[in-house]
């Protein structure tokens, strides 16, 4: 059985325990051993992080460039390997393992650029003979916690960032998915950083995610996981002495507004993969579809059509289109929330079902509910699964309102022909992501990513715009 390590001040470290990752798509597949690390863990990797920082912040910009550059260069090279050990670990199709994984490459390859981009401003004073200059300054070490569902891009979009700018971290990555991290850490350790600079440590996130955000040499979190873990996180980082920077990227309820006049296999297409691919297990995934009277029943008969035709099976399996839930708890949550929508009154209309499939998987065909309403459990809490609802609205006015009626804001999405609507639902969504005829889920790498309300707290993630959390503003003033 592989066994797989920690790596803390550039060392490959063994840790006093080890868990087993499991392949969701066949539960008898055990992928490997890895280090389940403590707090004693936890504290060194800060040390080390700490001490490679002050050389590591100040090194040659054309250094970091040429080894985030060549981790890109690796990743993309080697993006079937990676993606094959993403959909493994995580259970989405190949396809979209591949996809990410290359995204991952995009990412590093983007933040190369960045580390070259760094710039200041200088301004006049309003004294006379003073000048003033603007600059941005590396913030120190960073901790990251990240997330199960996109195992490889998120843990990118966090370290490229940070590493472009002279950052150095210390990355806990989610239980379930820790060989993609495992990975990546492996590939930049290769490609050249110093020692300390980058360390991962594998375990729980009560016992090293607590231990990182508690640990008072740690200058910065980053983190994206679910609102309780993230409310959490910022109060403790609000509390800790010094205070800790802090950014959150959390859950969603996504609305996809679809209008009478949409084009109707746009709608369609949006719908199914917005809400069911990935295994509706996208913080940006359509939860909730808000279509007007005279496009419903239209839409509600194409889009069972289109589910109907959609393979749920092993990921790793050719012709898959949707793979198993994550784990056992996951899909007792999904269940439980199929359970909710039916006594809630709303028509489980197709799916919803467990299914067997060659191997011991958790596979679930997606589940369509019509009849929802916005008050309803299933339209305002996040199920985080291959589960949506239709809510019927009369009016582009009232589905606007349903549409914002939700404590999240993190996409938001807009089927319809119609210019004026799109340009005032642009306008007027209180989401941070705005998609017309487009799926909620699926974004650009170089621009802002993030939301608004219980969604996001903090400064936004990626694209150039990432440097107002990775980077803090200095201003100087000198006599002339
Ligand atoms: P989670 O909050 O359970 O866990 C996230 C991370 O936090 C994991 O690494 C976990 O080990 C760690 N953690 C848990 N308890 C902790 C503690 N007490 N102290 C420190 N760390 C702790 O979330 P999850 O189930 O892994 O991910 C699913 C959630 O992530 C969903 O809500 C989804 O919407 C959200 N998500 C958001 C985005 C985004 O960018 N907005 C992207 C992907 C996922």
């Amino acid at each position: 059985m592989p066994v797989f390590q920690n790596l803390i001040g550039g060392e490959w470290v063994a840790a006093s325990s080890a868990s087993r990752n499991i392949n969701p798509s066949n539960t008898n597949d055990v992928i490997g051993e890895f280090a389940q690390g403590s707090a004693v863990e936890a504290d060194r990797a800060v040390a080390a992080a700490k001490a490679a920082f002050p050389e590591w912040s100040r090194s040659n910009p054309q250094m970091r460039y040429d080894i985030l550059k060549k981790a890109s260069d690796e990743i993309l090279a080697r993006k079937d390997e990676l993606g094959r050990i993403l959909s493994r670990e995580e259970g989405k199709t190949l396809a979209e393992g591949i996809g990410e994984a290359a995204r991952a490459g995009q990412i590093f390859a983007f933040f190369a650029g960045e580390a070259l981009r760094l710039t200041g401003e200088t301004v006049p004073s309003v004294r006379p003979g003073v000048g003033v200059e603007m600059t941005r300054e590396a913030i120190g070490v960073v901790g990251m916690i990240t997330p199960w569902n996109f195992p490889i891009a998120i843990p990118a979009w966090k370290i490229a960032p940070a590493l472009a700018w002279g950052n150095t971290i210390v990355i806990k990555p989610a239980d379930l998915v820790p060989h993609s991290v495992w990975a990546l850490c492996d590939i930049l350790d290769r490609a050249g950083l110093p020692k300390g600079v980058l360390n991962l440590v594998m375990g729980r996130g009560s016992v090293v995610g607590q231990a990182i955000i508690d640990h008072k040499d740690v200058a910065a979190i980053s983190f994206t996981g679910s609102v309780g873990t993230g409310r959490r996180i910022a109060a403790a980082c609000v509390a800790s002495v010094p205070m800790k920077k802090v950014q959150l990227e959390m859950g969603g309820k996504n609305p996809l507004v679809v209008l009478d006049d949409a084009d109707l296999k746009t709608a369609v297409e949006c719908a199914a993969n917005g809400a069911f691919f990935s295994t509706g297990q996208r913080c940006t995934a359509s939860s909730r579809l808000i279509v007007t009277e005279g496009i419903h029943d239209a839409f509600v008969a194409a889009l069972t059509e289109r589910l109907q035709g959609l393979v749920v099976d092993d990921a790793l399996k050719a012709g898959t289109h949707i793979g198993p839930v994550v784990d056992q708890s996951q899909l007792d949550q999904d269940e439980s929330y199929i359970d909710i929508g039916r006594k809630e009154g709303a028509k489980l209309h197709w799916g919803g079902e467990r299914l067997n499939r060659e191997n011991p998987g958790f596979y679930l065909q997606p589940a369509l509910f019509t009849e929802c309403t916005n008050a309803m459990r299933i339209s305002r809490e996040e199920v985080f699964g291959p589960v949506a609802g239709v809510i019927r609205v009369k009016s582009y006015d009232e589905a606007l309102a349903v549409a914002n009626d939700t404590d999240f804001g993190l996409s938001a999405g807009i089927c319809t022909a119609n210019l004026k609507y799109a340009s005032h639902f642009k306008r007027n969504s209180e989401a941070g992501m705005v998609m017309v005829n487009l799926p909620t889920a699926g974004v650009d790498y170089h621009v802002p990513f993030g939301g608004r309300k219980g969604s996001s707290y903090g400064p936004r993630e990626q694209g150039a715009y990432a440097k107002e959390f990775y980077t803090t503003v200095k201003t100087a003033y000198t006599l002339a």
